[in-house]
């Protein structure tokens, strides 16, 4: 089952360009109705379920309501997402709620620099043989 926004709580990211849940939608599902200034997932059937946006959401405006398999009718899962950690909330279809919660980092957010200490890459290095994309004439084998 794709995310839905529940309208009522969207404040549609407060009118910014990019709302945050267009900005961590993996599948560029979600937009914002400028008219109504609510966020929209404009193509539901192609939604993964990746709960990316329902984690992001700070207004907690985003569900996503899981198959049967995995989540009984009734049941839901929620997940609440602090800079440190998640806290997941399951609400059985018996009415039974139990809440598990983990750490999601041990690092300030922000402070993570993917390319520290790697070198350069040498756009060079792409003429070489051994590139499928490279431009300019294939080498030919030598005898
Ligand atoms: S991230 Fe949440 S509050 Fe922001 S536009 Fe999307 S649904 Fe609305
Ligand atoms: S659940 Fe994942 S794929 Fe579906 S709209 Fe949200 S971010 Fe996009």
């Amino acid at each position: 089952m794709p995310s839905f926004v529940i309208t009522d709580k969207c404040d549609g990211c407060k009118g910014q360009d990019k709302t945050a849940c267009m900005y961590i939608c993996p599948n560029n599902l979600m937009k914002l109705d400028k008219e109504r200034m609510k966020g929209v997932n404009q193509e539901p059937e192609q939604c993964w379920e990746c709960y990316s946006c329902v984690k992001i959401c700070p207004q907690q405006a985003i569900e996503v309501r899981a198959y049967a398999d995995i989540v009984p009718m009734g049941g839901a899962v929620i997940p609440l997402r602090g800079s440190d950690s998640i806290m997941w909330t399951i609400r059985f279809r018996n009415g039974n709620v139990k809440r598990f919660k983990f750490p999601i980092r041990t690092t300030p957010e922000g402070s993570i620099d993917p390319y520290a200490g790697k070198a350069q890459p040498n756009l060079a290095d792409l003429t070489k043989p051994g590139f499928f994309t490279m431009t300019g004439e294939l080498p030919t084998i030598q005898n």
